[in-house]
Order: C-alpha cells, then structure tokens, then sequence
C-alpha cells in the first residue's frame, strides 16, 4: 500500500492514513482554501475509461442520500484512473472501535443503534437503495456520537477489486452478508439480514454462525 499522506488530491491536503479496508484507504484531508476536514477515500481499482461513468453514477445516487444518520458524500473525482470520493470527517471513530470484538452491549444501546441506523436504512430502501455492506466498521460516529452509516453503494464499485482478495477485511465482511447476497441475488432485505447479524453480535459477544465462512 501506497501512503499518500502529504500528497493534494483536488482541493485537499492529505494529512493522514485513517485506516484502509478491503477495497480503498481512508485519509483525514484538509481543504486548502476553506481549511475544512474530511475524509477521502481513495478506492484501490483503477477505473478503464468505460467504468468512469458508471463510477460517477453511483457517486450521483449516493451524495444525493441526505438523512441525519446517513454520512455525506461531498464530492467525487478520478485522479489517474483511481477513483476518489470525499465524504464528511466522523471525529469519533466507528463503532468497530469503540466496541471492540467480544463485548455485551446494554440492551438500551443496542436499541439506540438499531433506531438509528434502522432508520437510514429505510430511507436508503424507499429508495431501492441497497447499502450492501452493514457493518460496525461502516457505522461512523459524529460530533455528538450520532452514528453515521457510510459506505452506501460503493461496493457495487468495488466488487471487483474486491473478490479477487481474501484478507482478513474481506473475510470480515462476509460474516454479515446474507446468503443470497453470497449468491449474487442481493436484495432490500439483505441489508436486514447483516443489521441482524450486526445485533446478534452487540448482544451475545460473537457472531451467530462460526467456522468456515461459505
Ligand atoms: P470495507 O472495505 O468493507 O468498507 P472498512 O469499512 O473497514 O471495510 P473503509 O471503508 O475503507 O474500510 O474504512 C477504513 C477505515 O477508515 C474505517 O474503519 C474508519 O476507521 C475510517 N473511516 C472511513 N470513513 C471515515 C469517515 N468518513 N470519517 C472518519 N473515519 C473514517
Ligand atoms: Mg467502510
């Protein structure tokens, strides 16, 4: 993996690495001129011509989604065939993080973060929008620890560069993919499916199913 740190993408000023996944790397930027923050995600393809357009689609449908509990798409470009999407800076980390593997969570909390992202997801779907990637990872915390759903579609982009690997972020992910999303019939309901998932573990301190992930 490259580190861009230092390097200026568009407007911004790369200041750090936030953390990378299975198919981007994540950068706090500054804006040159406005001096704002805000997270870069710099995806791992390398767009061919052709894809840029459907790159640029997705990129529309995603920052038109506006919901208190859905994180920003700011902006969007591809820089030497890498694509790139600015997105608002969640200043309190994910929800990966703040609950490491293996804790119980309150019941309270977990109906708390149900709501919440229960509520982004409708919206999402009132839209025929599927997520496809529910995870404590994607579930961001704001200035007042809202939390803050992210990565909306953009594994439809991703997908590619994405099953070609079999790291451990990867792996990470399919625990909370349903099995009809393993299949390639992805559905509304597959993103109920991995909330599921995602409740289970709040609650029991591990995941439903265990041993080998198909
Ligand atoms: P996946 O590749 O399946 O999405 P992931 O969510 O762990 O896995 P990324 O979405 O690339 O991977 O994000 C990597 C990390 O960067 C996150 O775990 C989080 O710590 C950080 N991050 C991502 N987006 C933001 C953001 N908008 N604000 C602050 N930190 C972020
Ligand atoms: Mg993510």
């Amino acid at each position: 993996m490259i580190d861009r740190a230092g390097q200026k993408i568009g407007n911004y000023q790369l200041i750090r690495l936030l953390g990378h996944g299975g198919f981007a790397d994540v950068y706090l930027g500054e804006h040159i001129y406005l001096k704002t923050l805000a997270a870069i995600k710099v995806l791992h393809t390398q767009l061919a011509n052709e894809d840029v357009e459907q790159f640029r689609n997705e990129a529309q449908t995603i920052a038109h989604l506006i919901h208190p509990h859905i994180i920003r798409v700011l902006d969007f470009a591809v820089d030497n065939h890498t694509p790139l999407l600015v997105m608002d800076y969640a200043p309190n980390g994910t929800l990966r993080q703040r609950h490491p593997k293996g804790e119980h969570l309150s019941l309270a909390t977990v109906v708390s973060y149900v709501k919440q992202i229960a509520s982004a997801l409708q919206y999402a779907h009132d839209r025929k929008l599927i997520h496809r990637d529910v995870k404590p990872e994607n579930m961001l915390l704001g200035q007042n620890d809202e939390l803050l759903l992210s990565d909306f579609g953009i594994a439809l982009v991703a997908e590619n560069s994405r099953s070609q690997s079999t790291d451990d972020v990867v792996m990470g992910t399919m625990a909370y993919m349903a099995p009809e999303q393993l299949r390639g019939k992805t559905r509304l309901a597959s993103d109920q499916y991995s909330l599921a998932v995602v409740v289970y573990e709040w609650l029991c301190g591990v995941k439903p199913f265990r041993g080998s992930y198909m």
